[in-house]
């Protein structure tokens, strides 16, 4: 979940390795360090907190050195502090690492190097990993081998990149299971765990395979495999601008890929979507034809919002094809033993691509010879590459930690497959046209609900007072408000709730008082008049109610202390526009609480362990 960032070149390394963790801040953020080869010695300063912290240190500090690393972390061993912080060092002090993931058998291999008289300075278990490095080097007086020979005495994730004044011209990283990605300039490398800390150099990359092993220096590159076998790396052009990647005149990055969403739909189904055939056109799943013709079942796995989308999903892909759906967790799919049929299709999302748990599925799943899919936005991401085929939602990239953008252009797609499988089975051409048109008017509402967040703020700055919150909606809108909810503790660490309104009166209604705030999905619908019902139940406990309703319900106004309008819409579709009132209740209930809206707390983006 960290950032990895390395450099090799002509430049002063220190300058790309801060520019860099500031850019990849996003994916951890407890403490940050780096290591630059000087004078021939290993220099390393490291600190808890933020990239900000670790430039107070420095001091206007300057370093000539042209190579170096540098990580910010997200612990998952050791608690946030000074010495848990990256790099580590190999007991001689003379190779130093950072790593993304988790060495599993740190503590056998800390024992036995602890027996042969190595000591310990963190709690990490990447220090380990440098111990043992070292412990290769001192045998065979080669930083390479001893970095193969390591790797392949752990167990684990690792995404990890390491220098050494021994043999002081290279870096040599290395991958399993977490991203490492090398930029390819003029006479200089970048090396990192996420693009964006290199597309300000390059847009030439090549991605790292699982088990692959590269050795840079500013003359060029080399991969092989961790056991020594030679590989052939293929260069890919970043597709994506600076822009992208910063605030651009907004406060947060949220907002920013909240306010995105007009356009991030719009490319979701750019030479996609086929109004006039009332159809879809997914290329990416060509290659699974036959199969999405035959298929029989499908099943959907994810985490978080990703998951969130896939409750969609299921509802959506049941209705429009008649194809039974399941969907589960990732964590758990993992684990169980998932019963997978000849013609079922696996669909795997994941906005970075690199979610492990999501990944550890996908693998599952092909080990039980499944048609496994990818949704997913990362180009070249993991999940992308190991699924037979897949859908890219090209939401650019998403910096903020609480998902938004990814969330809507992920119910695009799985509206396009809907649509893409349904027009394959019983759905009528004219049916299918009228989805068509209805898509296609959805950034012109998205839009049209964004000017009215100025409501949203007033509302938050009222309720913010609120421990709780709950949030209930019924069919396509139960899982949106589990998303609402879930945005809510995200970033305001306020608790909350999401339920099938009806469910509600069989256990949460009991939290309601005056004091809580209940938030309705109450789009007009076939169960508008049953969600009316459960509004009643709720105010007749005194629960303050706020409902999303449809534009030109006036009626609301009569059930509802607050109500927020959104364009109206196929049921189908609502959810893409009743998320963003919740998207912007969070976000600003957030800055009025002074939460740090874009790195919150304990979380970091794209969670690359288990
Ligand atoms: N497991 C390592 C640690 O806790 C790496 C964590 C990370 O990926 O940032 O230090």
């Amino acid at each position: 979940m960290c950032g990895i960032v390395g450099y090799v070149g002509h430049r002063r390394a220190l300058n790309v390795l801060i520019n860099g963790l500031q850019r990849l801040e996003y994916r951890g953020y407890d403490s940050a360090g780096f290591s630059l080869i000087e004078n021939g010695k290993i220099v390393s300063y490291k600190k808890q907190g933020k990239v900000s912290d670790l430039v107070v240190l420095l001091n206007g500090l300057e370093f000539k050195s042209n190579i170096g690393i540098a990580h910010t972390r997200w612990a998952t061993h050791g608690e946030p502090n000074d010495i848990n912080a990256h790099p580590h060092l190999d007991n001689s002090g003379n190779i130093s690492i950072v790593h993304n993931g988790i060495i599993e058998n740190y503590a056998t291999l800390k024992l036995w190097l602890k027996e042969k008289g190595y000591f310990f300075k963190s709690e990490t278990d990447t220090e380990v990993l440098s111990v043992l490095i070292g412990y290769f080097y001192e045998k065979f007086k080669d930083l390479e081998k001893a970095v193969r020979i390591a790797l392949s005495k752990v167990k684990g994730t690792f995404g990890v990149a390491v220098i050494s004044s021994y043999e002081p011209n290279k870096i040599i990283a290395a991958r399993r299971g977490s991203p490492i990605i090398v930029g390819i300039g003029e006479d200089e490398y970048i090396v990192a765990s996420d693009a964006s800390a290199i597309i300000q150099y390059t847009r030439q990359v090549t991605y790292l395979s699982d088990n692959e092993l590269v050795i840079i220096t500013k003359d060029g590159y080399q991969t092989k495999t961790i056991d020594n076998l030679p590989t052939s790396s293929d260069i890919q052009v970043l597709e994506f601008d600076l822009s992208k990647i910063e605030k651009g005149g907004f406060e947060h990055f949220m907002l920013k890929e909240i306010f995105e969403q007009p356009q991030t739909i719009q490319d979701a189904c750019r030479g996609r979507l086929l109004v006039d055939e009332g159809n879809a056109r997914l290329g990416g799943l060509l290659p699974v034809i036959d199969k999405l013709q035959n298929v029989d079942r499908i099943l959907i796995t994810a985490c978080g919002t990703s998951w969130h989308a896939a409750l969609i999903g299921e509802y959506l892909i049941e209705n429009l094809c008649g194809i039974p759906v399941e969907v589960e967790y990732a964590s758990e799919f993992r684990y169980r033993n998932p019963i997978i049929r000849q013609n079922d299709i696996v669909i795997a999302i994941s906005q970075s691509g690199e979610t492990a748990d999501t990944l550890a599925a996908v693998q599952e799943a092909k080990r039980k010879k499944a048609t496994v899919l990818g949704i997913v936005n990362v180009v070249g991401s993991s999940i992308a590459r190991e699924t037979d085929a897949g859908v890219y939602i090209h939401a650019g990239p998403e910096i903020g930690v609480a998902s938004t953008k990814a969330f809507t252009s992920q119910l695009v797609i799985l509206t396009l497959i809907s649509l893409l499988l349904g027009r394959m089975r019983s759905l009528s051409q004219e049916e299918g046209i009228l989805i068509a048109n209805e898509i296609k008017a959805l950034p012109e509402k998205v839009n049209k609900i964004l000017q009215n967040a100025e409501q949203l703020r007033q509302i938050a700055k009222e309720f913010s007072y609120s421990r709780n919150f709950l949030y209930l909606g019924r069919g396509y809108n139960f899982p949106v408000a589990l998303e609402g909810a879930l945005k809510l503790k995200e970033i305001s660490y306020i608790h909350a709730e999401g339920y099938p309104s009806a469910e509600m009166k069989h256990g949460p209604i009991a939290l309601i008082d005056e004091n809580m705030p209940v938030v309705f999905i109450a789009p007009k619908d076939p169960i508008y008049n049953k969600v009316l019902s459960n509004i009643e139940e709720v105010r007749s406990r005194r629960g303050r109610v706020i409902s999303i309703a449809t534009e030109g319900d006036e009626n609301m106004k009569k059930y509802a202390e607050k109500v927020i309008y959104i364009p109206e819409t196929l049921p189908m579709l609502t959810p893409i526009l009743s998320v963003i009132p919740l998207q912007l209740l969070a976000y600003y209930i957030a800055v009025e609480l002074g939460c740090n809206v874009d790195q919150p707390r304990n979380l970091a983006k794209s969670v690359t362990v288990e």
